[in-house]
């Protein structure tokens, strides 16, 4: 019998494999680099002296010694793991303390820590839709929103990214569908670095009366007084249904969160399988996180020093003409030509000691080829110069 590609199950090993020879065919190991770091933002990487410009370590506080410290203590005092969930194994003290600290952090009741970001948004997505109901992403979401809505087996939609407009006009195309519809934006979207209109999304979501879920993971710990993200700036803490985050950015650890200061989230415990059957986080990670929470609530100078580097870079950039977001934020993404310009690219200036994210293809929003970089804190005033002159 005739082979028609796409008839076999296995045949997607042969498109994986396709698109790993494409990537080879560039010569470099832009896939599974290796990096061994010696700070937050140097070490190396394939064996090579790099600064880091593509880690999302935003504060640096990897390799904060109160952090290590904490971390070495949990360790040593609990174990190296948790060996399973915690409805089944229990909680240990350090998730409770967590949770607790989160959600005065954030002025709620109640926080549930889940073992990544990934972990947070698939499980309360794919709980809180279910099939007769409707899930709206903006285009740009992050694939752990997508993985968690089609999971729920609702109906999706897109919206035109970053556009309110575009939301109205999809929900009022519901009828009364729109009660039963889930609206999700990411605060700081993390390919392109641009901030979601929240105050105008959360307008357009009451108006219709349709619900909110904000996945801060960029966000959180950056903005804000004391880091507590774009809803608290924006004061929108309180007209957003549901807020998930990650302690793999700001707060230099593993895991994630959900929280809400509209609904009582304490049943979902036993409701949401991500939290259920799969392992919790280790103590190590959770300590970690926990004085990483601590540091960041009174170090504003780190989040000034951020915003500081990330200025400079962003203008820099703009200056000599590469095509970026119009708003400075940490991230900093410069769109190329082609994917064979992002390839080349990419690798010289691994060559001249700066690590960035590639992003090609079917990576990036709108099928762009970017070079994607995160500033930090702790980039000095030479790093940010290397990284300029590279
Ligand atoms: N949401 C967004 C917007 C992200 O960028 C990421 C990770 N890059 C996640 C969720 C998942 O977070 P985690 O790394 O904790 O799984």
């Amino acid at each position: 019998m005739q082979h028609v590609p796409g008839d076999d199950l296995l045949d997607k090993l042969e498109v994986a494999k396709d698109f790993k020879l494409k990537i080879d065919s560039f010569n470099i190991k832009a896939i599974g680099a290796t990096f061994k770091p010696h700070g937050p933002v140097h070490g190396t990487v394939n064996g090579r002296p790099v600064i880091f410009a593509g880690s999302n370590n935003y504060l640096g506080l990897t390799y904060n010694k109160k952090c290590i410290k904490a971390a070495q203590k949990a360790i040593k005092k609990y174990g190296t793991g948790t060996t399973g969930s915690r409805l089944a194994n229990g909680s240990y003290n350090e998730h409770v303390k967590l949770e607790r600290e989160l959600a005065k952090f954030l002025n709620t009741d109640s926080a549930m820590v889940f073992t990544t970001g990934y972990m947070a948004n698939l499980g309360a997505i794919s709980y809180l839709a279910s099939p007769k109901d409707v899930i709206m992403l903006d285009s740009h979401c992050h694939s752990s929103i997508y993985e968690g809505a089609k999971l729920s087996g609702a109906e999706i939609y897109l919206f035109k990214h970053n556009d309110p407009q575009d939301l109205d006009k999809k929900l009022k195309r519901l009828g009364p569908k729109v009660k039963r519809t889930l609206v999700v934006v990411e605060s700081l979207y993390s390919m392109l670095g641009d901030f979601c209109p929240l105050k105008e999304m959360c307008d357009v979501v009451e108006e219709n009366g349709a619900y909110i879920l904000l996945d801060d993971a960029h966000s959180f710990g950056i903005m804000g007084e004391e880091g507590q993200g774009l809803a608290y700036i924006l004061d929108c803490q309180d007209r957003v249904d549901f807020i998930t985050g990650t302690f793999s950015k700001s707060l230099a650890s593993i895991g994630g969160f959900l929280i809400s200061r509209k609904h009582d989230i304490e049943p979902l415990r036993s409701q949401i399988k991500s939290y259920m059957f799969t392992a919790s986080n280790t103590p190590g990670t959770i300590a970690a996180a926990r004085k990483a929470l601590k540091i960041l609530k009174k170090n504003d100078k780190l989040r000034d020093k951020l915003w500081t580097n990330s200025t400079t870079v962003h203008k820099a950039l703009t200056e000599m003409g590469f095509k970026l977001g119009a708003r400075v934020s940490p991230v900093i993404a410069a769109v190329m030509p082609d994917t064979g310009m992002a390839v080349r690219s990419w690798t010289k200036l691994l060559s001249y000691g700066v690590y960035t994210n590639l992003v090609i293809p079917p990576g990036a929003p709108k099928n762009l080829n970017l070079l994607r970089l995160s500033m930090s804190a702790q980039h000095s005033k030479d790093d940010c110069n290397c990284i300029i002159d590279a």
